[in-house]
């Protein structure tokens, strides 16, 4: 497995190749970065967004949390760090769509759909049940269709409504409303299954997905 002495190692390869050939294109990124996406993606080690849309550097604006989730508009104090990408990315970077990518085995999903961190304390996975009870509604919803919570089917329904909660979520932004009237920004839900490599794309209406 790999450890930082090993990423040294990777990162002088990236010196002295893709940086070297691509001189260009990171004295233009130097200048300022005008990404046209955001991506919102889970933390997993798995899900890397710029490998799964095989992107370059300056091209989407990713910020990555337990389970790709988007807390709703709320002006109550605390760090609002996702609050915050957003408002650089909609209102500074102006970009043209946000992707919210869930994906297949989501650790964070599974525990918002088993309960298994409820009751934690705060730095024993009470920071992990107090990031994912934004998911109880849902959660909810799939234990009540779902006799056997540890079937795919399940966790699967539970990893695609997370992504349809933080749709939601989104569209409580007044920027993002806005936008979205203006036609100026649209919004997209995605899928990665690990299992098979397969990109799904939600349809907005139905709220369904299939692969792209
Ligand atoms: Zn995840």
């Amino acid at each position: 497995m790999t450890h930082f002495t090993d990423m040294i190692d990777g990162y002088r390869r990236f010196r002295n190749g893709g940086w070297q050939q691509q001189r260009e294109r990171w004295d233009e990124l130097a200048v300022g970065q005008s990404p046209k996406v955001m991506v919102i993606a889970c933390s997993d080690s798995r899900v890397e967004p710029s490998q799964i849309f095989d992107t370059n550097p300056g091209e989407i604006f990713v910020v990555r949390n337990v389970a790709a989730l988007v807390p709703p508009f709320e002006t109550t104090p605390g760090r609002h760090g996702v609050s915050a990408a957003l408002e650089f990315a909609v209102q500074f970077l102006k970009v043209e769509e946000i992707v919210v990518m869930g994906h297949g085995l989501c650790g964070g999903c599974h525990a918002a759909l088993h309960k298994s961190m409820e009751g934690a304390e705060p730095g024993r996975g009470g920071f992990i049940a107090d990031w994912i009870a934004m998911l109880d509604e849902a959660s909810e919803e799939v234990r009540n269709t779902h006799a056997d919570l540890d079937t795919r089917d399940a966790g699967r329904a539970m990893e695609m409504a997370a992504v349809r909660v933080s749709i939601d979520n989104l569209r409580t932004f007044p920027c993002i409303q806005e936008k979205e009237r203006r036609g100026t920004l649209t919004l997209r839900g995605a899928f990665f299954a690990i299992s098979d490599g397969v990109l799904h794309l939600m349809d907005d209406a139905t709220g369904d997905f299939s692969p792209a």
